[in-house]
């Protein structure tokens, strides 16, 4: 009993990659199309990256005419043959791909029912045919010698359909051309192959000239579409020998480039890469089995749009995702060094492999696939590259601030404030190492990458930095100025209070005036290191005006306190009461007027006291200095107020009391001598 087809297994075959059968139904019964192509292209016929360095030969013809058997000597494929006791089939209908054994072939195999009148077969017959002359650069007409006469009826009818078919979706100008390679079995050399090769040719001419053409090509011959080629194989079994080295001849046409009839000639490649061959056999298809009217040059671009992008987003997933991984800590602040080597190192590799698979596509759709890659990786990379800037203007502020200390620093050992200076050197050299590192950091040819922003930002950075630390270094220079001048003026003034007398205030207020004038001075010329404006150094010198004054408030306040000024009354007192004109200490006799002396001398010191209560100068003096400033207010020129003076009064009334009361019973002591 006959095996029967085990449809199951058949069908899982189409569907299920088998590790142990090199041969693939690409096209089952229920013509649709095998979704693991890609699979066997890869892992049984090792062809994925092979580019254009492959072929594909398919093979038409009439069922059990020995195409199977031609196709397996030949190629040393395995695919199923006709039990030749039962006459069997072992296979379904379908198309079936396997890998011919040492070169890069692949082989088509077309197993379908007798073309018989059934529409349905037909259509298989026809759809496959077409199939085969849209993929392969050689199809084998398969066909006996004794049928070459009879190729008419049903035969041509099929054959034109196929032709005008093909001619009509797929063929345009610029197409390869496909060979059809007319293999004669049980050719019997009776009629030479020559005259056999004559009545193909004949045939094939008038189904030509029955075509319509596409437009601009009416007149075309059909050599411009298709070569062609005869061989004639003589009966297996009659002639055994004879078909044994028909076919060795046969098979080195096939497999060897530099047999002159060599079969796969380059003209005939249908310039798909191997990469890309299961999803344009699949279009081709679909095409085909949908009837949707569509040539060969759409197919190209749509297989070249799909598969290059396909290339960019591998690329992409591997090359690129990994190149970036060497730009982490970017993330963290960290200005990575060779980052434009990097990133031009990622784009260009990246590019490169996109180049090798995807260059082999058409053209102007690779070239625009390829600068959408190149885009969408700078797009990628962009917000790296901002992290980068933002890092380098972190760096480069730093460099600002501590250069700009560092000068500072100096001044502050040499006492010659140069800010503006170093202000302009900290900015000149931070902002040549910012730009050093922006211009580094740059991807080549990507217009839209630019650092105006970070730059803008970090020069407004440094502004605020500049500003602050100037802002501190103005008040540090008018502490100083300040300190100096009060001080000065301090012990000049104390001075001039302690020698008291009528014209003590005029001296006080020249001190002060010196005082001020040096204080003018001083901001001036210290605020040329700042750079100051005019309206800034008006401002230093009102300071200026305004704290001398206030120091000079300070020092009479605390100068003048009850304790010094009695201290002084006291003094002037003793110094009429106590001793003579000539300082010598008075002895008194009962005859003294002591009572006038004490007057005279309590007089005087109260005189005295009166001078120092109120700063006896015009207030025009003081406001040539202090130059109609708001907060001058002349009541503070009141040193000791009418109440202090009472109790002044008061104590030094005791005091000399007392003192008068000692020199009279001192007069009473001398007396008694
Ligand atoms: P296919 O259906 O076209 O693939 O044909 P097969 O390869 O399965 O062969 C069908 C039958 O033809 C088998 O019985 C083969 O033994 C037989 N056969 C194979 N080669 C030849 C040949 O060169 N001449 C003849 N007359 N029969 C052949
Ligand atoms: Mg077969």
């Amino acid at each position: 009993p006959d095996a029967v087809p085990d449809t199951a297994a058949l069908s899982l075959r189409f569907s299920q990659f088998d590790e142990t059968d090199q041969r693939l139904q690409i096209i089952n019964d229920q013509k649709q199309y095998s979704p693991i192509v890609s699979e066997y292209m890869k892992r049984h016929w090792g062809l994925s990256e092979s580019g254009f360095g492959y072929n594909v030969v398919a093979v038409f013809g009439s069922q059990s005419t020995g195409k199977s058997t031609l196709l397996n000597r030949l190629f040393g494929t395995n695919f199923d043959v006709m039990n030749e006791s039962t006459g069997r089939q072992q296979t379904t209908k379908g198309i079936w791909v396997s890998k011919a054994d040492g070169s890069n072939t692949l082989v088509l195999d077309v197993e379908g029912t007798d073309g018989g009148e059934r529409f349905e077969d037909q259509d298989f017959e026809r759809k496959s045919a077409l199939f085969a002359l849209a993929i392969a650069e050689v199809v084998i007409v398969n066909i006996y010698e004794n049928n070459v006469g009879l190729y008419n009826g049903a035969n041509l009818g099929l054959l034109k359909t196929v032709l005008d078919v093909n001619l009509q979706l797929f063929q345009r100008a610029g197409s390869p051309k496909t060979c059809l390679h007319f293999v004669i079995r049980d050719f019997t050399s009776q009629t030479p192959l020559a005259k056999l090769a004559d009545t193909l040719t004949g045939y094939l001419s008038k189904i030509w000239s029955t075509l319509s053409k596409p437009a601009g090509k009416e007149n075309c011959s059909i050599d411009e579409f298709f070569t062609f080629a005869f061989t004639g194989l003589p009966h297996k079994i009659f002639a055994r020998d004879s078909f044994e080295s028909a076919v060795t001849l046969l098979r080195h046409k096939f497999s060897n480039p530099s047999d002159p009839e060599y079969a796969f000639q380059p003209i005939l490649h249908k310039r798909v890469p191997a990469d890309g061959f299961a999803s344009f056999a699949n279009g081709v298809w679909d095409r085909i089995s949908s009837s949707k009217d569509l040539d060969l040059p759409t197919q190209t671009q749509l297989l070249a749009e799909h598969r290059c992008e396909e290339i960019a987003k591998e690329v992409f997933d591997t090359l690129f995702v990994n190149g970036v991984k060497a730009l982490k800590g970017i993330e963290a602040g960290k200005v990575v060094e060779d980052f434009g080597n990097i990133v031009n190192g990622i784009v260009d590799s990246c590019l490169e492999k996109f180049d090798v698979a995807g260059s082999r596509y058409q053209e102007q759709v690779y070239q625009r696939k390829r600068s959408e890659f190149r885009k969408k990786m700078s797009t990628n990379l962009l917000t790296l590259y901002t992290q980068q800037l933002t890092n380098i203007s972190k760096r480069s502020l730093e460099i600002f601030t501590s250069s700009l200390a560092a000068g500072i620093a100096a001044d502050t050992e040499s006492g010659n404030s140069q800010f503006a200076k170093h202000l302009a050197e900290a900015l000149a050299k931070s902002e040549a190492m910012f730009r050093e590192g922006a211009s580094a950091a740059k991807l080549q040819d990507a217009e839209d990458w630019s650092p105006e922003v970070q730059h803008a930002h970090f020069i407004s950075e440094v502004e605020r930095v500049a500003g602050v630390k100037r802002k501190e270094e103005v008040e540090k220079m008018m502490t100083s100025v300040e300190k100096l001048v009060v001080g000065g003026m301090k012990d000049a003034v104390i001075g001039k209070l302690n020698e008291g007398g009528s014209s003590m205030w005029v001296g006080i207020l020249n001190s002060f005036g010196e005082a001020v004038d040096f204080g003018v001075l001083q901001v001036q010329k210290r605020g040329q290191g700042f750079e100051s404006t005019g309206d800034e150094i008006d401002g230093y010198k009102a300071t200026i005006r305004w704290q001398t004054w206030t120091g000079l408030l300070e020092t009479l306040n605390k100068e003048t306190t009850d304790d010094l000024m009695l201290g002084r009354m006291k003094a002037i007192f003793e110094a009429r009461f106590r001793y003579d004109e000539n300082g010598v200490p008075r002895l008194w006799s009962l005859d003294d007027p002591i009572d006038t002396f004490f007057q005279v001398a309590t007089d005087d010191a109260d005189k005295s006291l009166n001078i120092y209560a109120k700063m006896d100068v015009p207030l025009k003096m003081i406001g040539d200095y202090i130059i109609e400033d708001q907060r001058f207010d002349p009541a503070c020129v009141v040193i000791i107020t009418s109440q202090r003076l009472q109790v002044i009064r008061d104590r030094f009334k005791k005091d000399a009391g007392n003192m008068f009361v000692e020199a009279k019973r001192s007069m009473v002591i001398t007396t008694a001598k």
